[in-house]
């Protein structure tokens, strides 16, 4: 059996014929950029998440910035995100002017730990960028509190976290704002780049959509400069495909998720995800802790079963951030984790045989080398 990490055409098979009619449709109105489709989009997206502004933009880690830069972050301040993520998190916080400044993660749910962001405020901490990382909330409670106590800007990175929920509410509806990637392979994904930034609060959301299109909401009246980062009507009209099935697709994730722990939870060798209580984890990703990691990961491409890590090396050790010059014992958590996660394959269309199958093998390999 071969199985793979996600199948994007499975996906596509199951909505081709809508999907073919809005690519043709996008061509005979040649609306590429801006029109129609980018416009309902919007609107569509706003409705089924519930919130007041969605500001289509290029991709997810330019809305991080656009969400940065409108609040005002720049030389001088500094933001605290997780150790570890991908590096959109901490690169866009530098690209505002701003210091990124790591924190650790928890032991239980892989997502930034509140009693480390503490430790970190300085004089100079103006946001906490919390990502829920692989579909799993972060301790928003307590990060909203440390927030209020020093007068911080949240920016939620919801670029794996598409319809997670914290206590009922939505990720993204949590902080001063939210950012999404639709990334192919994420849980909303367009067929190409495609981002967006979610907020209730009226005068950011005029500032981002005024950035994002450069500086100007009305043609040629530009109010400042921006830049460049909008959402073309191929890639619009692509997720407005998506739309009406992405959750039932969540809940798809969701329940292989429910398998995997039938599966797996007798396994003493790996530890398998745990979810926060009170929340909705929504399985971007399926990431377990392993002993013997590397040998099993090798095991299981061998057998025919993609895998990956998310991510191999956290972001502090990356040369990128070696100006920092972190200790190994600044992040325990994150730098333990990173020689054991392994993420295995997730996707909606999984069946139930092919988690079965993989399951088995895990088992195998354990049994081999006793
Ligand atoms: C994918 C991702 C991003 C960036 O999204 P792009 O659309 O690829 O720019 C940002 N943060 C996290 C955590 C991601 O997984």
């Amino acid at each position: 059996m071969k199985i793979p990490f996600v199948d994007l055409g499975a996906q596509y098979k199951s909505v081709k014929n809508d999907m073919d009619a809005a690519i043709h449709r996008v061509l005979d109105n040649t609306a590429f950029i801006g029109g129609n489709e980018v416009d309902e989009f919007e609107e569509n997206f706003e409705e089924l998440y519930g919130v007041k502004h969605c500001i289509p933009v290029g991709n997810g880690t330019d809305s991080l910035y656009i969400i940065m830069k409108m609040l005002g972050i720049g030389a001088g301040d500094e933001v605290i995100t997780p150790a570890n993520s991908w590096i959109s998190s901490s690169e866009t916080i530098t690209q505002t002017g701003a210091t990124p400044v790591f924190a650790d993660i928890e032991e239980d749910y892989f997502t930034i730990d509140p009693n480390h962001i503490e430790e970190l405020i300085s004089n100079n901490t103006k946001a906490i960028m919390p990502v829920h990382l692989y579909g799993q909330m972060c301790d928003m409670d307590a990060i909203m509190d440390i927030a209020k106590k020093h007068n911080l800007y949240v920016i939620e990175d919801c670029a794996q976290s598409h319809f997670s929920e914290y206590k009922g509410t939505r990720a993204g509806l949590l902080g001063d704002a939210g950012s999404f990637s639709f990334y192919p392979g994420k849980n909303l994904g367009a067929y190409g780049d495609a981002g967006a930034i979610i907020t209730n609060d009226d005068e950011l959301a005029e500032k981002c959509k005024m950035y994002a299109r450069h500086g100007a909401l009305k043609k040629h009246e530009h109010e400042m400069e921006g830049i460049n980062s909008r959402l073309d009507g191929m890639q619009a009209a692509i997720l407005k495909v998506k739309l009406p099935h992405i959750l039932r697709w969540t809940d798809q994730r969701i329940q292989n998720a429910k398998l995997y722990y039938q599966y797996l939870s007798e396994i003493d060798e790996i530890e398998i995800p745990k979810v926060r209580e009170e929340t909705t984890h929504t399985f971007h990703l399926y990431v377990i802790r392993a002993k013997i990691r590397d040998e099993l990961s090798d095991f299981l491409n061998k057998n025919g079963i993609s895998n990956a890590i998310h991510y191999p090396r956290i972001l502090p050790n990356l040369a990128a951030y070696s100006y920092l010059e972190h200790s190994t014992n600044d992040f325990p958590i994150a730098e333990k984790y990173e020689s054991q996660i392994l993420s295995l394959p997730m996707y909606p269309e999984l069946t139930d045989d092919k988690i079965e199958y993989v399951s088995k093998v895990i088992k195998k390999f354990y049994r081999s080398i006793v």
